[in-house]
């Protein structure tokens, strides 16, 4: 048996008019993440996480953004189907931890319900799932309220 570690990130521009889905969870607010899914940067960063670990590319070589079949897709899909790819190959998640980082609003009070959906997606325990949140401190996109970004990493035996 050997232990694998995978590093995912990403970021979306925020507009106004789109809902802010983040874990799966869709946190009330007045911009949300423009892409062609639905801009689900926790998602998107942890699938790439758990495909890195288990050598398998990344989250454009599986759902490419210029598949219909991909447009404005509920992002734990995503998740779902990398579960699979790893089951495939024999692998299991032992430990995701992730930060995203949103200068607005306050995500603490909705971590339960993301590591919820997440855990549901990935057929692992909430208590295999760590999640933070962190401000840009006011600087660059970040701070202007114009992006989200999140930083992951998964753990995988196999
Ligand atoms: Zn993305």
């Amino acid at each position: 048996m050997s232990v694998r570690c995978g590093i995912g990130y990403d970021l979306h521009r925020l507009a106004e008019g789109r809902k802010l889905m983040i874990g799966g969870v869709e946190v009330p607010f007045d911009k949300g993440p423009v892409g062609h899914s639905d801009g689900d940067v926790l998602a998107h960063a942890l699938t790439d996480a758990l495909l890195g670990a288990a050598g398998l590319g990344d989250i454009g070589k599986h759902f490419p953004d210029t598949d219909p079949k991909w447009k404005g897709a509920d992002s734990l899909k995503f998740l779902e189907h990398a579960r699979g790819l790893l089951d495939g190959a024999g692998f299991s998640i032992d430990w995701v931890d992730a930060v995203v980082i949103l200068e607005r609003p306050k995500l603490g009070p909705h971590f339960p319900a993301m590591r919820a959906a997440l855990a549901k997606s990935l057929g692992i325990a909430e208590e295999q799932i760590s999640l933070k949140a962190k401000t840009n401190e006011g600087t660059g996109e970040i701070g202007r309220g114009e992006a989200i970004a999140a930083h992951t990493i998964a753990t995988l035996e196999g």
